[in-house]
């Protein structure tokens, strides 16, 4: 696909109908979406990535179904041709004069503005799990190149605890925690460790899935699996070496606290979200 790649170098005044933030599956669906139905429309995409990500495909690669290879691509290969593309971060928005500003300076203006940086990956808000990630069988899909890892270890782990976990909304998919679950455990079960292999699934929400027309068909594969359910348990601290894991327990009042640990030869954890940053202030809003 021809890309129209704006020049690179400071702009100053450069104007566009609509300017888009991120060229992630919302951006480029946003432009793609809008130019069929004007296709005179002037729009730009400002995105700095050389890469473009198919992340659902990140629990196939942790799952052995899918080659880490086939879930990446060349931007320039995915940016529509009839998008201005800057290859640039953009640091603030000035909603009061309709522009934002780029990490080189360039100021661009524009008529409707659509932010679609994504979310930040929250990794401090679990304390050593930054440090922890990558090694000692602490592992999470939701890490760019790391579900390669998660492979690895469904593969070697033959005995002993798995802990899975899901953080407090809101998270990028519902489902991706659980389905890395239910492929390793049946991974498991089809070389015979499922019987040696202690798994639980540490939930931070009350049940097992937010829609309810989808829980039976889980519980069956919770069952199938023999997977210890705990809901309304959430991790706090992650310690690689020692590999232990800590989950603070509410109950829905929010009233009872308190803090378990568990040992864990094969540990899989979690993410939590923030927004950016940049996005949070008021008004004229920058880093
Ligand atoms: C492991 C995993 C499994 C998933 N499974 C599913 C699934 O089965 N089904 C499903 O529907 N969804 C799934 N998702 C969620 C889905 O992948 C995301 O919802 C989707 O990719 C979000 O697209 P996005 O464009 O909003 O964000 P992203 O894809 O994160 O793209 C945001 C883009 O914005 C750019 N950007 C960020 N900040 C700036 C800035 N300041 N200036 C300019 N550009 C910026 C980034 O470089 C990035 O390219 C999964 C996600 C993961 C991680």
């Amino acid at each position: 696909m021809q890309t129209n790649t704006a020049e690179q170098g400071k702009e100053q005044g450069k104007q566009h109908t609509v300017v888009i933030v991120g060229g992630g599956a919302a951006g480029i669906s946003v432009a793609a979406s809008l130019h069929k139905r004007d296709s005179t429309l002037d729009i730009a995409i400002i995105e700095p990535a050389h890469s473009h990500h198919y992340q659902p495909g990140w629990t196939m690669v942790g799952g052995g179904i899918f080659k880490p290879e086939t879930t990446s691509k060349p931007m320039a290969s995915v940016m529509p041709g009839f998008a201005s593309w800057y290859k640039q971060t953009v640091c603030s928005v000035d909603e009061l004069n309709n522009q934002v500003t780029l990490a080189d300076g360039s100021v661009i203006g524009y008529q409707a503005l659509v932010l679609a940086p994504g979310v930040e990956l929250n990794w401090a808000g679990i304390d050593g799990l930054k440090e922890a990630l990558g090694s000692n069988g602490v592992t999470s899909n939701y890490q760019e190149g790391m579900a390669s890892y998660t492979w690895k270890m469904v593969q070697s782990l033959k005995t002993g605890r798995a802990l899975f976990s899901q953080p407090p909304m809101p998270i990028k998919c519902a489902g991706a925690p659980q389905k890395a679950m239910y492929l390793s455990a049946d991974y498991w079960l089809r070389n015979g460790a499922l019987k040696n292999i202690d798994i639980q699934f540490h939930n931070a929400g009350a049940v097992l899935f937010g829609v309810p027309d989808y829980v039976p068909a889980l519980q069956s594969y919770i069952e199938k699996y023999g997977v210890e359910l705990n809901y309304q348990n959430n991790l706090v601290s992650v310690n690689g070496p020692s590999h232990k894991a800590t989950f603070r327990r509410t109950k829905a009042t929010r009233a009872a606290w308190f803090l378990k640990a568990k040992q864990l030869p094969g540990l899989y954890w979690h993410v939590m979200l923030k927004g950016h940053e940049w996005m949070a202030k008021p008004a004229r809003r920058s880093v």
